[in-house]
C-alpha cells in the first residue's frame, strides 16, 4: 500500500464534513471515504452518498464479517469504515480523507501510524458550535444537547491530532486544509527509505 490516510476529526457543527469535502475539488487524488451508520438519515442525506445507512443487526454482523477497518459508537449510534474501498484507494495511491471521531483516528493511528496525518477542527467558542447546531435545523434539542457534551468531551482530545484549525472563516480554513492536505503526501514516514536508497544508487 502507498497511499496516505488524512483524518479530520471534530464537532459536530464544526463545519469539519464541508471541508473535507471540498477538499476533494482542490487537491488531486483524494478519495473521501464513505462511511457506514445506524444514525437514521437527515433530510437531504442520500444513502450511498453521505453513508451508507443500515439497520443495527446489519452493522452489527458486517462487525463479525470482519468488514471495517475501525468503528465506534458515536452520539448512541454505531458508525464504521469498510475495509475494502479504502484499501484499493491506497493501493491506488490515493489521499484517503476520513471523517471520523476520536475513536476512529485512535483506532487508525494504531493500525497505521506511518500513513495517517490527522487534523482536528472546532469553532471558536461552544456559542458558536450552537448556533451552528442549531440553526442547521436537523436534531431534536435532546440530541443537539447530547452533541454539544460530546463536543467537550472530543476536545480533550485534541493533543493527540497533528494539526488543529479554528473555522471562523470557511474559505481561510479550507485554505490552511488544503496546505495540509498536500503536505501530508510529502511525509517521510510514507517512504521505505532501504529500498529508496537501493533505487537512489544507480
Ligand atoms: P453525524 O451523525 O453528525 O454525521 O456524525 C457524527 C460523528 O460520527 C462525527 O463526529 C463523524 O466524524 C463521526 N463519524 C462518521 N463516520 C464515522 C466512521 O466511519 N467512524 C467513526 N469512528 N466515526 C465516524
Amino acid at each position: 500500500m502507498s497511499g496516505s490516510i488524512l483524518v479530520v476529526s471534530g464537532p459536530s457543527g464544526s463545519g469539519k464534513t464541508s471541508l473535507a469535502k471540498k477538499l476533494l475539488d482542490i487537491v488531486a487524488n483524494c478519495y473521501f471515504s464513505i462511511s457506514t451508520t445506524t444514525r437514521k438519515p437527515r433530510d437531504g442525506e442520500e444513502d450511498g452518498v453521505d453513508y451508507h445507512f443500515i439497520s443495527k443487526d446489519q452493522f452489527l454482523s458486517e462487525i463479525d464479517d470482519g468488514c471495517f477497518l475501525e468503528w465506534a459508537e458515536v452520539h448512541g449510534n454505531f458508525y464504521g469504515t469498510s475495509f475494502r474501498p479504502i484499501e484499493k484507494a491506497l493501493a491506488e495511491n490515493k489521499i484517503v480523507v476520513l471523517d471520523i471521531d476520536v475513536q476512529g483516528h485512535k483506532t487508525l493511528r494504531e493500525k497505521f501510524p506511518k500513513l495517517v496525518t490527522s487534523v482536528f477542527i472546532t469553532t471558536k467558542n461552544m456559542s458558536v458550535l450552537k448556533q451552528r447546531l442549531s440553526s442547521r435545523n436537523t436534531e431534536t434539542k435532546e440530541i443537539l444537547e447530547q452533541r454539544v457534551i460530546n463536543a467537550i468531551s472530543e476536545m480533550r482530545s485534541i493533543g493527540e491530532y497533528d494539526y488543529f484549525l479554528i473555522n471562523d472563516d470557511f474559505n481561510e480554513t479550507l485554505e490552511a486544509l488544503t496546505a495540509i492536505a498536500t503536505a501530508s503526501k510529502f511525509k517521510q514516514s510514507l517512504i521505505d527509505n532501504d529500498s529508496f536508497i537501493k533505487s537512489w544508487k544507480i
